[in-house]
């Protein structure tokens, strides 16, 4: 089983509603015989430019490896939403951390939102950014937990930018029967997700990052200094950054007992009439809910509906996803029923027990930035940004994000997903009831 290549075409992104409103920088050059930097990232998602931008900027000379086309990970094919915090919420948070760190988080988590804002300012592309996150309960009994996180925010983490919504308020957000409640952040937003990945690597390359594409690293030595091998070149660094998340497959050993593939989908309609596209997200805020197997969708600019949901627990894509999102899209906008789904496309994104970051060191020069658990649009950016400063000798926040809990999957990388399949079954089921 490759990841890489079970559901994709190196050299290609898929083909999705990004891919065509998008334009990709490059194509780069693969990487070929001996080369030498000062830094070597491996994975050419937020993560990776993010680290690649961030060094280059400063000064070193950073050469970037990418399997395929770089965005072409799950940082091309997600569902846009940029929010605030970390996947937990921070009542949760408080329970698995000190308070110190808990705050910690919810900072970081700030300060990533805050980094993409300057990369879409710097990179003249705003990569059609909107406020606004709503988080729908589609049972009436989450209501009282809401309105308590939105006192909690408040209180505890002085953050006055989310409010709670009532059944009539949610309902006039998101015209769907669905839902009895929910909260809108107006602190988180979301964007064009491949532009935003196109715009990191465009400020790279001006940087002076060296991006090479179809350049899949086949093994990396980091006992010592850094040796990266793809088929054509070897790479001598002074330092290494795995950054591949869901697609790491079993490059390194440890990493891949931590972070956990999983699949998750979007398909895109049509462009909707402009009075339905009013009536179903007048504000255009993004939208996710609070099933376990989560639905996430927003407007286009063009006013198609881009649904996301229905996980799956192999590593190979449904072979009809189109039926898999339309089913759980009914659900919520049963109007949407004769609407055609243009596109649709699955994606492989990097959990972890704790659904906090993973943060590991691999050697005494090369470390790995993965496990973003679903919420990787601000936060892998900012954990690129992180391992940059410790590759510049300043590792005061990586040294604590690796300190977080991160336990093992039972049953390591062949068994966990058999587990993880019944369990998430169950959970799936629990979100009907
Ligand atoms: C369908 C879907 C919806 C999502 N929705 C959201 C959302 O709305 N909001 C949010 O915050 N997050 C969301 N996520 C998660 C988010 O997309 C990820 O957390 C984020 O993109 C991770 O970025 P990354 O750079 O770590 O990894 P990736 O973008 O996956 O990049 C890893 C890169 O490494 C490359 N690579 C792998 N192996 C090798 C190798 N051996 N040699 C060289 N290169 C290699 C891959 O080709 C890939 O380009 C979603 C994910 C999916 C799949």
């Amino acid at each position: 089983m490759d990841i890489l290549t079970i559901n994709d075409r190196p050299g290609e992104h898929p083909q999705s509603w990004y891919a065509a409103t998008a334009d990709a920088p490059g194509p780069y050059p693969a990487a070929e015989g001996r080369v030498k930097a000062d830094v070597c990232v491996v994975g050419g998602g937020y993560a990776g430019l993010s680290a690649a931008l961030h060094m280059a900027s400063r000064g070193l000379d950073v050469v970037l490896l990418e399997a395929s086309r770089v965005g072409s990970g799950a940082s091309g094919r997600n569902g846009g939403q940029v929010s605030m915090g970390q996947r937990l919420e921070q009542d949760e948070l408080e329970t698995h951390v000190s308070m110190d760190d808990a705050r910690m988080l919810w900072d970081l988590g700030a300060e990533a939102v805050d980094r993409v804002k300057t990369i879409l300012r710097e990179s003249g592309d705003d990569c059609d950014w909107r406020d606004g996150v709503i988080h729908a309960n589609h049972r009436a009994r989450f209501s009282h937990h809401s309105q308590q996180h939105v006192e909690h925010m408040q209180k505890v983490y002085g953050y006055d930018k989310i409010r709670y919504l009532d059944r009539d308020e949610v309902r006039h957000e998101v015209g769907s029967e669905d839902y009895h409640s929910g909260t809108l952040d107006m602190g988180s937003g979301h964007l064009h997700p491949l532009r935003y990945a196109f715009a990191i690597a465009r400020l790279a390359e001006a940087a002076g990052a060296r991006i090479h594409e179809l350049s899949r690293v086949t093994r990396i030595e980091t006992k010592g200094k850094p040796r990266i091998h793809t088929d054509k070149a070897v790479v001598e660094a002074d330092h290494l950054i795995l950054a591949l998340n869901g697609y790491h497959n079993n490059l390194d050993h440890d990493v891949a007992h931590h972070v956990m593939p999983i699949n998750n989908f979007i398909a895109v309609t049509e462009p909707l009439p402009a009075d339905l596209a009013a009536k179903l997200i007048p504000n255009r805020h993004a939208v996710a809910d609070s099933r376990f197997v989560i639905n996430y969708y927003r407007m286009s600019p063009d006013n198609r509906m881009i649904f996301g949901g229905g996980e799956s627990y192999g590593y190979k894509f449904s072979a009809d996803i189109r039926a898999k999102v339309r089913a759980p899209m009914l659900g919520v906008f049963p109007e949407l029923k004769n609407t055609k789904l243009d596109y649709a496309w699955g994606g492989t994104l990097g959990i972890t027990m704790s659904r906090l970051p993973h943060f590991a060191r691999l050697g005494p020069s090369s470390m790995s930035i993965a496990g973003f658990s679903g919420q990787g649009v601000a936060l892998a950016t900012l954990a690129g940004q992180i391992a940059a400063e410790a590759v510049e000798g300043q590792a005061a926040r990586f040294d604590l994000m690796q300190s977080l809990p991160s336990p093992r999957f039972p049953g390591g990388p062949s068994l966990r997903t058999p587990l993880l399949a019944l369990a998430m079954t169950w959970y799936a089921l629990r979100d009907k009831i």
